[in-house]
This record gives C-alpha cells, structure tokens and sequence, in this order.
C-alpha cells in the first residue's frame, strides 16, 4: 500500500498501482473513503495508525468490488468502534433487492457488513458533503470536503493517462467504461461534479488533479461525443 500525503487533511492509499482509497482527517479520527480490493484490511488500517490516528467512519463511494472488497475484514477488526455508510440504492443492491431493470454491470462481490448508514445526497460525513453522481452503479455518491472542495469522485471519473468519465473505452484504463450501469446518467454526473468548482479532484483511479476544472471540461466534452448527449 502505498501512501501519498495530498493534504494535512487528505491521505491516498493506492494499492496495486491500480485503485485508490482514501483517509480524511476528522477531529475524532479518519473517515476512510472506499476499501479499495480484498486483501486490503490490515494496510490500511497501519496506513491510518502510522497517519497517527484512528478508522473511525468507512465511507463508500459505490458498491463495487475493487471500492467494497476489503469492508468484511476492516469490519471484522474494527468492531463497532467503526461506523459503515454506503449510498442507499448500492447498499440495496447488496442486499439482494433489484432497484433497476436488468443487470447492473461490474463486479459485485458478495458482502456480510450490514452498513449503519444508507447514505442520501446532501447527507454530510463529518466534513464531506455527500454529493449524487449516479450513472456508473445506480446509486454512486462523491463526496466533497467543504473545507478545501476536494473532490472525492470515486468512479465517476478517473484519472489513470488523463482525467475521464467512464463512457467510452480508454486504453489506459479499458474496464471503466464496461463496468459503467447508465453512460447518459455518468456524463450528467460529471457535469454536476464539475459544477461544484472542485479545487482537487482525487478518484478511485488514478493519480490527484490539482485545479482540474479544464481537465474535467476536456473529459466531458469526449464523453459527450461519444455519449451523445
Ligand atoms: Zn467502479
């Protein structure tokens, strides 16, 4: 696991050199955004200690395997001192319910934690604000840190080569788009996300883009032709 400080606030913690979590510092301790594939519990929690402080809250940006894999395990050594939030219609695609028609695309590894939370748009975890993004799963959130707007995108874009939306096949990053539910819904979602002026743009995928308002525009403008909307 590698550990990348972006700010007194915001750790990275890249596994695989493929896919990201993330620590946001609270007053009480870390949020950890996504857990990144299992296998991941134990690095992440020695991320956070030698960050100097506790787990405190895992919040999740979609359901997804390589974002949800290492949940059981954290649960299992974090105990109830850990609160669990996931976005309301991943969760209930977790929990067996079909909250759309057909197949949702990507991975979705059977999962035991029960979350304590079924995040809502516009619900806050400590300092982020919980920000609707759907289009890659049904219910996919970002989260922004109203204290800098960081944006913590998770799938909705990615950044591996450049910074795109997962609508159209990109060789640096091929999968995005094929694990992608509603590619109209994804590109309305990075609009949105770009309309909240973010002054860091971090995701699931990818290195950190400093001021990426003219990264996020290129991106969009791709998807749309390809999209077409
Ligand atoms: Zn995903």
């Amino acid at each position: 696991m590698r550990a990348t400080v972006l700010s007194d606030r915001l750790i990275q913690l890249n596994r695989l050199r493929f896919v990201n979590a993330y620590l946001v510092r609270e007053d009480d301790g870390f949020t950890l955004v996504d857990t990144t594939l299992s296998g991941g519990a134990e690095a992440l929690i020695a991320a956070a200690k030698r960050a100097g402080d506790r787990i405190r809250r895992i919040a999740l940006t979609h359901g997804h395997g390589d974002h949800i894999g290492s949940l059981d395990s954290l649960k299992q050594r974090l105990g109830d001192a850990v609160q669990v939030l996931i976005p309301d219609l991943d969760a209930r695609i977790h929990a067996g319910e079909s909250v759309v028609e057909g197949k949702v695309p990507g991975s979705w590894p059977k999962v035991k934690t029960v979350p304590d939370v079924r995040l809502m748009a516009g619900e806050r975890v400590g300092s982020l604000e919980v920000i609707a993004s759907p289009g890659h799963t049904p219910g996919h959130v970002a989260f922004l840190d109203t204290r800098d707007r960081t944006l913590i995108a998770g799938d909705a874009l990615t950044s591996l080569g450049r910074v795109q939306v997962p609508t159209q096949f990109y060789w640096r990053f091929p999968w995005a788009a094929s694990a992608t539910w509603d590619k109209a819904k994804a590109l309305e979602s990075a609009r949105a996300l770009r309309g909240l002026e973010p002054a860091t743009l971090v995701v699931g995928h990818g290195p950190a883009v400093r001021s990426p308002g003219s990264a996020m525009d290129g991106a969009i403008a791709r998807s749309a032709r390809s999209v077409g909307g």
